[in-house]
């Protein structure tokens, strides 16, 4: 296993009291001393080319022009002199977690900041400046012979970014389990997608105080399912932890089963449909404990070392979210 990382995104720090803080990566980095197997790998900058896959020219160069300032781009985004270079590197760590996972048929690991599945193409947004995971996939279209790419994203925000990057494109299938409502409060499951891309994006919005049970019950029941058909040639996680029930920006009730299931199940798509390519990219996550055991979780299973376990019963709520989502998708795949 590959982990793309690099200390020189440390430098990116939005400021006294933000949750999207450095000591994220030390925790994130920790997480994975003495897991057997790891390679680790200096994070390269994205380039200009690699970003305009995903992001408008003008925004790119709006971006690149903050190199070495404080800014406040939204109310939660904001620069310090070192952030451009790390959003850089970040973008470049999940190009090269693609990059390894499709070279070697096996999992590649981002862990970068800022993260990235809230950055619209033209948009800073909630502690994003590029989408890496969009940029990531977009890279494995356009450059790594990818026909279908899978992006799962479990972070417990909704990936706005990269559903509107995506969402009239049917080779880049976009899924986001999510708390619904929540910050940035798009994620409907009505939102399938439009155009050429209508049943490509599959949003599961769950209210608070859901958890293990119910984010398995959505595996099996849609998520496998149409992973099936789909039958990517790479699989991408947009790994976010604050889905956690210990996170203090969100309600949901996650625990390291929870993430363990999701990261099998994925693992079974996977290696059915991909060859093993698997890319993991790091996204939000605040409470740092529980967000290092969960990344923990998540790597032991990608190495084989721990085993998903049977998760209790969902919820009768949580039935009802999923069935709500077959709902609307089963007019483009057997559900
Ligand atoms: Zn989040």
């Amino acid at each position: 296993m590959l982990v793309i990382s690099s200390e020189k995104m440390l430098a990116h720090d939005p400021g006294p009291g933000r949750p999207e803080c450095p000591e994220r990566l030390r925790v994130a980095v920790r997480a994975l001393e003495r897991l057997e197997g790891v390679a680790w790998e200096e994070a390269r900058p994205a380039t200009v080319e690699e970003l305009s896959r995903v992001h408008d020219a003008d925004y790119i160069a709006k971006i690149l022009a903050l190199r070495g300032e404080c800014v406040e781009l939204d109310e939660d985004t904001h620069t310090s002199p070192g952030s451009v270079d790390a959003a850089l590197l970040s973008a470049g760590a999940a190009i090269e977690a693609a990059t390894a996972a499709v070279r070697t048929s096996g999992v590649a690991v981002s862990l970068g900041r800022p993260p990235g599945h809230h950055a619209e193409r033209a948009a800073a947004m909630g502690f994003c400046l590029f989408n890496n995971v969009a940029v990531a996939a977009a890279h494995a279209r356009a450059m790594l012979g990818c026909e279908r790419v899978l992006v799962v994203d479990w972070d417990v925000h909704h990936g706005n970014g990269t559903e509107h990057i995506f969402e009239a494109r049917r080779d880049v299938l976009f899924v986001s389990l999510h708390e619904f409502p929540l910050y940035p409060g798009t994620g409907a499951h009505t939102d399938v997608g439009t155009g050429d891309g209508a049943g490509f994006n599959v949003n599961v919005p769950f209210a608070a105080g859901h958890g293990d049970a119910d984010y398995a019950h959505a595996f099996r029941e849609v998520i496998a399912k149409i992973a099936d058909q789909f039958r990517p040639d790479l699989v991408l996680i947009s790994a976010g932890f604050d889905g956690h029930a210990a996170d203090p920006l969100a309600g949901m009730q996650l625990t390291e089963e929870g993430y363990a299931f999701m990261t099998d199940a994925l693992l079974g798509v996977a290696r059915r449909h991909a060859h093993g390519r698997i890319g993991v990219v790091l996204e939000g996550g605040y409470d740092l404990d529980a967000m290092g055991k969960s990344l923990r979780a998540t790597l032991d299973v990608l190495a084989g070392k721990r085993s998903a376990r049977e998760l209790p019963v969902p919820t009768e709520t949580g039935r009802a979210t999923v069935r709500d989502v077959c709902a609307v998708l089963s007019r483009y795949w057997s559900l």
